[in-house]
């Protein structure tokens, strides 16, 4: 099976649309960024929830709608570990809530950012028993997936780079992650799967042969964006496509050897340099090297 040729077309580019957070520096709303997607024909978006929240529901679900933008995922799901039980219950609320609101804007996905050690976010980490916060994540995506199949709404867990394993999620590789999977949902019935984010997991050595064990069933999501060399920032200095060191159009066409035919998500943080420029700019940079052969 040969890969997609995107060259003469962007229709399976969709936005993550943290990558125009901010334009020159500021605060860019997410109808503006809606906006500015369906002046270039630009027909996926993957919001996160404060941008949704701060927009209204509502509004963005009528947006969706008006436009029929698909939502290629919606972020986010998870941060599942807590200090007790009070902590466990608030968690597995608010993860119920995102659920619906994906289902409100008619997500693919919801995409599970699954928390690390509880506090370390903020700089005050409780404990050092890494184990036992994925044994909370492990319950709480239990939990949730009995939920999220009622509605019909796919969960996707997201291995995040190890450098996060403190502070946003332990489960770093994608055999961490269908390990999950497996254990939950051994049918493998659609119901939960996997985010595939080339700037976490492109360093794997086990990154094909999981990709083929994860197969269609369980990639719910491809993420793009570039390895700087230097990386100034863990969080916020993401490259875009091309700038780095990913071979991103390896890492799809073994996607797509497991019948992926989804949206290849642009997702980049960077305080220092793309969130300065203009969203025009940023946006028609995405386009460019997405039917450029860098994605
Ligand atoms: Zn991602």
């Amino acid at each position: 099976m040969s890969m997609r040729d995107f060259s003469q077309s962007h229709e399976c580019l969709s936005i993550n649309t943290a990558t125009v957070r901010q334009s020159y520096g500021a605060d860019f709303p997410l109808p503006k960024i809606i906006e500015a997607c369906l002046e270039r024909g630009i027909g996926a978006i993957s919001p996160w929830r404060d941008q949704v929240a701060a927009a209204g529901l509502p509004l963005i679900s009528k947006l969706v709608r008006t436009h029929g933008l698909k939502l290629s995922g919606y972020c986010r799901g998870g941060m599942f570990p807590a200090a007790d039980a009070k902590g466990i219950d608030a968690a597995d609320l608010d993860n119920r809530i995102a659920v619906d609101e994906a289902c409100e804007l008619n997500a693919k996905c919801l995409v599970l950012v699954v928390g690390g050690l509880p506090g370390a976010l903020a700089g005050k980490p409780i404990h050092k028993d890494i184990q036992g916060s994925r044994n909370q994540v492990f319950d709480g995506i239990g939990k949730l997936l009995e939920y999220s199949k009622s509605c019909g709404m796919p969960l996707a867990i997201e291995p995040l780079h190890p450098m996060y394993a403190a502070d946003r999620a332990c489960i770093n590789t994608l055999e961490q992650a269908l390990d999950v999977c497996d254990a939950l949902d051994n049918e493998q019935t659609g119901a939960i799967g996997v985010a595939v984010d080339v700037y976490h997991v492109w360093w794997d050595p086990k990154l094909q042969s999981q990709i083929e064990r994860a197969g269609k069933n369980r990639l719910l999501a491809f993420h793009v964006c570039d390895w700087l060399t230097p990386t100034t920032d863990l969080l916020n200095d993401r490259g875009m496509m091309g700038d780095g060191v990913i071979d991103i159009p390896k890492i799809r066409g073994w996607v797509e050897a497991q019948g992926f035919v989804g949206f290849s998500e642009v997702e980049i943080f960077s305080t220092g340099n793309w969130w300065l420029r203009s969203h025009e700019e940023v946006l028609d940079t995405c386009i460019a090297r997405h039917t450029g052969g860098f994605v």
